[in-house]
């Protein structure tokens, strides 16, 4: 097969190859953990309680909420491989914006998936040499505190826990600092936000379906 070079997928739409339209989730049903419905009052980083455990995907698929149906993650998109279905990667991928800047985000099924998993490892490669790849755990997604990574060029990496952030280098710490103000005081306002949703969605797993 012919080597193609790696260029970011910094306009999904217009880039994305047509295998899109082909793709199928199969059994891979990451994304009914990942995404926050509000139709269900489902938190995001929680499995819905309309999962089939045993046979595998939605219990209500004829029925469900706008957000699941319009979803696709950069796999479905067709961003990535056949053989890197989240699923087997172990990690559900997606190309945001933040303030007109692009990253990829990686959220992982288990922590370290990122390292352990070869073929994730050479995707975030890749990537990380054009935008940054920001790495957590998909159980965390509605929370602004917990831990997180950001992969940049030339191995730098970021590390933030709590109200600190760490550059690494090289596999070497470089600097260790408190977050700036403006952004530990939007993670309290988060927090704060969050914490009154969670009152509102009962245990947030989409059992109260309006
Ligand atoms: S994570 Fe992607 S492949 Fe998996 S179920 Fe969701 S949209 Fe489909
Ligand atoms: S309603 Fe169905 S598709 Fe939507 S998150 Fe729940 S199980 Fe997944």
């Amino acid at each position: 097969m012919e080597e193609r070079e790696f260029r970011p997928v910094l306009r999904p739409r217009d880039a994305l190859p047509d295998v899109a339209v082909e793709r199928s989730c199969g059994e891979c049903t990451l994304c009914c953990t990942v995404l926050r419905v509000d139709a269900l009052r489902k938190l995001g980083g929680l499995a819905c309680t309309h999962l089939v455990s045993e046979a595998g995907g939605c219990g209500i698929y004829q029925d469900r909420p706008r957000i699941c149906r319009s979803y696709r993650c950069l796999w479905l998109q067709g961003g990535l491989e056949e053989d890197d279905r989240p699923d087997r990667l172990g990690a559900v991928l997606d190309l945001v914006s933040e303030v007109g800047t692009p990253r990829l985000a990686v959220r992982e099924l288990t922590p370290g998936a990122s390292d352990e998993n070869p073929r994730l490892r050479a995707i975030i490669g890749r990537y990380r040499a054009a935008i940054p790849v920001r790495i957590s755990d998909v159980r965390a997604v509605m929370d602004p505190n917990a831990p997180f990574r950001v992969l940049l060029p030339e191995n730098e990496e970021h590390r933030v826990a709590g109200d600190v952030r760490e550059v690494w280098r090289e596999g070497e710490r470089v600097k260790r600092s408190r977050l700036p103000l403006t952004e530990r005081v939007a993670r309290r306002l988060i927090t704060r936000f969050q914490a009154i949703r969670r009152r509102g969605y009962g245990d947030g797993s989409g059992n109260a379906r309006d």
